[in-house]
């Protein structure tokens, strides 16, 4: 039976960056490129950067943010609580 995940998210808006990239810092190894399950990083030449509307679908999981080494991703959860609630039933 195929799952419509859509229908188990229910989204908050949120008003504030939340993940920031500080690209002097990156290495361009491109671990947060292929950990993110929803390809909201993207590499063009030797800049690193995340999609415009990545708040919007983000999962908020915070991968990104553990497997950069270079501590080159600042990331917090958004202002006033989560963005995106995941509900289970
Ligand atoms: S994981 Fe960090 S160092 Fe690697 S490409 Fe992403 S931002 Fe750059
Ligand atoms: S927090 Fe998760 S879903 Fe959001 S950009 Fe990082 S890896 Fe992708």
């Amino acid at each position: 039976m195929k799952i419509d995940h859509k229908k188990l998210q229910t989204r908050i808006p949120v008003t504030s960056d939340f993940i920031k990239i500080d690209n002097t810092k990156c290495t361009l190894c491109d671990r947060c490129l292929i950990i993110c399950v929803m390809n909201l990083w993207k590499k063009r030449g030797d800049t690193v950067y995340l999609v415009d509307d990545y708040a919007s679908h983000c999962l908020e999981c915070g991968a990104c943010y553990q497997v950069c080494e270079s501590d080159a991703i600042d990331f917090r959860f958004p202002d006033g609580g989560t963005g995106i609630i995941i509900e289970q039933g």
